[in-house]
């Protein structure tokens, strides 16, 4: 299935996050051999265990809920986590990069579901929080766009509704707070159930797990 996904992608002009969570090192390495080198994890424990443990070319992204207390643990090698929910967190993800003189990228996660248990903002926090003054000050930080997760569910019509109005949100957004940026690109949405609907309306980032494992 990756390389059919990965065509698929390619095709597509978009990125392919290969979603590592609870694989072995050696289920990564062999997606590495076949050229895969953008990897997603969920837990920050697991992913530095994995940095140690595997080639340095590799480019790590946090894909999952993130606390302040652990950025210290990724901070030397992440580069891009996806899971921004609050100005708290984005100054303390800036403040770690700082001190290895390190440039992470962020996508803020906003909540588009219709169920609770996914996190994310709404668009009037969203611009709550890049109208922030502090905002200009994070010179360690790259704000790159968006990310959200569809409802689990078998109702295609709904999933593409939810992804349509992430679409929107980062519309809205890069007209609004990034005109002058071309930084502010990325439209991360699509799983494995729901990726192919997630390109259709927008994604310039699929993570995809099981599909491709
Ligand atoms: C696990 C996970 C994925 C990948 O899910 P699959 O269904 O295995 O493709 C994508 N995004 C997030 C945030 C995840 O936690």
């Amino acid at each position: 299935m990756y390389d059919q996904i990965k065509t698929y992608c390619i095709e597509k002009n978009v990125t392919l996050v290969a979603v590592s969570k609870t694989r072995t090192t050696q289920e990564i390495m062999d997606l590495y051999n076949k050229g895969q080198r953008i990897f997603g994890e969920n837990r920050v424990q697991e992913m530095s265990a994995k940095y140690e443990d595997l080639p340095k070319d590799i480019e790590w992204h946090l894909i999952g809920q993130l606390q302040k207390n652990k950025i210290k643990y990724i901070a030397p090698f992440v580069n891009t986590i996806h899971s921004i929910v609050s100005l708290s967190l984005l100054t303390a993800v800036n403040e770690h990069a700082k001190k290895y003189s390190r440039v992470i990228n962020v996508l803020l996660q906003f909540h588009i579901a219709q169920e609770d248990t996914k996190q994310g903002l709404s668009i009037t926090e969203a611009h709550d929080l890049l109208a922030h003054p502090e905002i200009q000050t994070l010179n360690n930080i790259n704000i790159i766009g968006v990310m959200g997760m569809a409802t689990y569910t078998l109702d295609e019509n709904q999933i593409s509704r939810e992804f349509k109005s992430l679409r929107s949100i980062y519309e809205n957004l890069q007209q609004t707070f990034f005109h002058d940026k071309t930084d502010f690109c990325e439209v991360s949405m699509g799983m494995s159930g729901d990726y192919k609907i997630a390109i259709n309306e927008g994604a310039t980032i699929v993570r995809i797990g099981s599909a491709i494992f």
